[in-house]
């Protein structure tokens, strides 16, 4: 059963139609690779055993009565901040530890009502905040290339879950790159979609209005199928858009549905007419050199099939790290005030008043790095300081979205490395916040104007470490830029090469 692991969602689906192998089987082999395999990655924080035996069950029962579901027995991990009942749901933070909601988010019951399999939590960086999934307060998470680099963050549990074989898709969030950093320094392909296409209740909020849910796949169709059945308005989240492929599609671009996912694999490959934009800003100084030759590779591929490609400015994007650090840190201050050991997670039980009981808990609860934030973000937020911080960083994320406006009216995809450097070293940048802040350079801006960006494999670098390509679309466009994802990728051979440890579970 072990060649099982790596399969993709359509190989997965053909096996379980054409009754070669149960649900309950596809499931048994993935619980057994993670439970051989992920002590080196630690990219689960808890397995979801009984669950996903149970879901095998039922979906094996559907298979039989001639059900056809477009996820069927597919195992997907989800990301620890995503409430699933019955387990805990940490967001990776020890305050959390013993937080077990009694409700289920939307992102997870879509795909789960579509027939995929939860195989277990992931591990992720303490609140999402973080690039290297380092921070989390159930130790780091090791990249499945080389066990002595980060996987990326913070949502590096999902991507490392993917990338190992572990689950065949992995759910996400994405506040300023955490899907597409992850994906990119993983090797495998990550979403974040247009801000309100995905449903974010359940979701543990870190900055509301940059938070976005985001498959992770070994491929760009599995990334396509798996987000078509998570799209959609709910009632519970009020940012998540209604109709979104109607009224407020102005410009029609395709419907990102299930039917266009499946056929996605059969489009023409050629993008004649596509009009490609080079992000000035973010090809210059700092990109690692190899990085910046697999940029160069992937513009000459753009060419090759047919697409033009010229540079483009975009007006202040190269301030846009310090506008996200004012906004996300403000958020964040806010919606972390509810944890204050009275209605969720660790309360300390020795603190003799409530104050005392406020402050022990959270001191105890939180990691450094999500205090700094709290400090940060109640700073810019305090009286006589919002003017200036909050007030002048939300005039400027407008000033971004307008200038993006402007680059979309020339080209139709913007094109940028994901990261400037591929995976680096556990520890090389733990000491240092401010250079750890800067592997998000290339993905910030998309989240501040709220567009859809996805990381897509483009090369090796330094030690046969993988390299991402952002590309990033209009609001709206995200069926159109899987489009052009996927002619990319099948341009070239970069996704269909595998981590070694995924590769040594194959041959096994
Ligand atoms: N690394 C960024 C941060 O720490 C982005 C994190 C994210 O997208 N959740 O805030």
């Amino acid at each position: 059963m072990s060649e099982l692991i790596g399969s993709t969602i359509s190989q997965i689906r053909s096996l379980i139609s054409g009754k070669q192998v149960s649900a309950k089987e596809v499931t048994k082999t993935y619980l057994e690779h993670v439970k051989r395999n992920d002590k080196e990655t630690n990219a689960l924080i808890c397995l979801t055993e009984e669950l996903a035996l149970q879901q095998a069950d039922t979906i094996d029962k559907k298979i039989a009565a001639g059900e056809d579901l477009p996820l069927a027995g597919v195992p997907v991990v989800v990301k620890d901040n995503m409430c699933v009942p019955g387990y805990p749901t940490t967001a990776g933070s020890k305050i959390l530890s013993n937080f077990i909601p009694p409700y289920q988010g939307t992102a997870p019951t879509k795909v789960f009502d579509s027939g995929a399999i939860c195989i277990g939590k992931g591990n992720q960086d303490e609140f999402a905040m973080g690039s290297s999934n380092e921070n989390s307060g159930f130790g780091v998470v090791r990249n499945p290339w080389n066990l002595k680099k980060v996987p990326g963050g913070s949502s590096g549990g999902p991507a490392v879950a993917v990338a190992a074989g572990f689950s065949v898709v992995g759910l996400g969030s994405d506040t300023g790159g955490s899907i597409r950093l992850p994906a990119s320094f993983c090797g495998i392909v990550g979403m974040k979609p247009t801000y309100g296409l995905v449903s974010r209740f359940g979701l543990v909020a870190y900055a509301s209005s940059l938070d976005q849910i985001g498959p992770f796949g070994l491929c760009v169709e599995d990334v396509a199928l798996t987000l078509s059945t998570l799209v959609g308005k709910d009632p519970r989240d009020s940012t998540s858009i209604e109709d979104p492929f109607g009224k407020f599609n102005t410009k029609n671009f395709p419907k990102l549905d299930l039917k266009f996912a499946q056929d996605l694999s059969k489009k023409e490959q050629s993008l004649k007419g596509i009009r490609i934009g080079v992000l000035k800003e973010l090809v210059g100084d700092g990109l690692e050199s190899e990085v910046k030759a697999a940029t160069e590779n992937s513009i000459k591929t753009f060419r090759d099939l047919g697409a033009t490609v010229e540079e483009v400015s975009v007006e202040l994007i190269d301030i846009a790290l310090p506008v996200y650090y004012i906004i996300a840190t403000a958020e964040a201050s806010a919606n972390l005030a509810r944890f204050d050991g009275v209605r969720y997670g660790v309360r300390d039980m020795d603190a003799k008043d409530i104050v005392s009981m406020f402050t022990a808990s959270r001191k105890a609860g939180f990691g450094d790095e999500v205090k700094r934030r709290i400090m940060l973000g109640t700073y810019a937020l305090s009286t006589g300081y919002y003017d200036a911080y909050y007030k002048k960083a939300q005039q400027v994320r407008r000033l971004l979205k307008e200038a993006f406006d402007r680059a979309f009216e020339k080209f139709d995809v913007l094109v940028s490395p994901t990261s400037p450097t591929v995976a680096f070293d556990l520890g090389e940048k733990t000491d240092d916040p401010l250079t750890m802040y800067l592997s998000d350079i290339a993905t910030i801006p998309v989240n501040l104007a709220g567009l859809p960006g996805i990381s897509v494999p483009c090369g090796y670098g330094r030690e046969g470490l993988p390299i991402g390509l952002q590309l990033v679309g209009q609001q709206l466009s995200d069926a159109h830029l899987l489009t052009v994802a996927h002619a990319f990728e099948k341009a070239n051979s970069f996704t269909s090469r595998r981590s070694p440890l995924l590769e040594t579970a194959c041959v096994r």
